[in-house]
């Protein structure tokens, strides 16, 4: 069995926790939401939610959660969405001008709101080929979300998911533009620039939990 913490001090956790409780594994999974550094200590694994990245660093802070997230971040597989992908981020431009704390673990650089301020919000099918059932497309939600600006070539990145360029918010012509990327993995972290604890599509807690928390048990 493994815990999973969802860390829980803004944004969109309880929809993380209702995901993760309805997988069906061979290993049984315990999910804690993390408010405290004592949370923290029970867990294998970690998600960040989406939210307001800004918000989320500062309430870690006050929480005394800051440091033991990093430590975290450096030994144990995490998952960051939407405001946690720019947590888990190695750089972030268009932070706040009071700057931005972040955890780090994936070595890609990221802009927050970075598809412009005009574009609050859009949907859009992705094919996944890492995905059970790779042939049903998995509906992104993507909501100011971050934009990847580049990646460190020398990083053991593994993409995941691309947006089709006829889906992006503005048209980019090189289908191998790092800003076509929507989900990444960098051995045990996981980044997702939308938010599948929107939906009802479980498949991308699924490859979290196989990929990341129990890459060596097959299930
Ligand atoms: N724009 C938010 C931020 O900067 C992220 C939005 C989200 O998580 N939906 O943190």
């Amino acid at each position: 069995e493994a815990t999973i913490g969802i860390l829980a001090l803004q944004g969109a956790f309880a929809e993380h926790q209702t995901r993760l409780q309805n997988l069906r594994l061979k290993r049984r999974i315990i999910t804690v939401l993390v408010k405290g550094p004592e949370d923290l200590l029970l867990c294998d694994a970690l998600i960040i939610p989406g939210g307001e990245s800004t918000t989320i660093a500062l309430l870690a802070r006050l929480s005394g959660l800051l440091e033991p997230l990093k430590e975290f971040v450096r030994k144990k597989p995490v998952w960051g969405t939407c405001a946690g992908a720019i947590l888990l981020s190695q750089s972030v431009t268009n932070a706040k001008k009071d700057g931005q704390e972040l955890l780090g673990g994936v070595s890609v650089d990221i802009a927050r709101n970075g598809w412009g301020s005009q574009v609050e919000s859009f949907e859009a099918p992705l094919s996944v080929t890492d995905l059970p059932d790779p042939s049903v497309p998995f509906m992104g939600i993507f909501i100011r979300a971050p934009v990847v600006l580049g990646v460190s070539p020398e990083a053991p990145i593994q993409v995941i998911a691309r947006l089709p360029p006829h889906l992006l918010p503005e048209p980019i012509e090189d289908d191998n533009d790092p800003r076509t990327i929507v989900a990444l993995r960098q051995g045990l972290h996981l980044l997702t620039t939308f938010h599948p604890e929107l939906t009802k599509d479980d498949r991308f807690h699924d490859y979290f939990a196989r990929k990341c928390v129990f890459p060596t048990v097959p299930m």
